[in-house]
């Protein structure tokens, strides 16, 4: 059976006069990309939710033949709505409009 050497040995490059990586150096390092990666994931599914500009839901800021944000069940009162981004008016309508029951 052959003796390996299991001790820590420094990092050697030619000409280079860093110092050895120790595992206090390293797992804060580690530990702080570790926390980034989670805090991206953990917010990603939510900001890649999107909503319809307004543009292409036809939005207007006056009713529809009487229908308007504030009787769609889309509507999130005072001013934001569901499907569509941006702020919307209670007395506003798109081609999302869906009365509320
Ligand atoms: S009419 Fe359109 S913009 Fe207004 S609340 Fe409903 S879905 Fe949203």
């Amino acid at each position: 059976m052959s003796a390996i050497d299991r001790r820590p040995q420094p990092c050697s490059r030619a000409g280079s006069e860093s110092a050895p990586i120790s595992r206090r150096t390293l797992f804060p390092a580690a530990a702080g990309a570790l926390a980034a990666v989670m805090a991206f994931c953990a917010s990603g599914p939510v900001e890649a939710q999107s909503k319809t500009d307004k543009k292409a839901a036809k939005y207007q800021d006056h009713p529809n033949n009487g229908q308007s944000c504030s009787q769609c069940r889309y509507f999130l009162a005072p001013k934001s709505c569901q499907l569509v981004a941006g702020d919307v008016s209670p007395t506003g309508w798109c081609s999302f409009f869906l009365k509320k029951t």
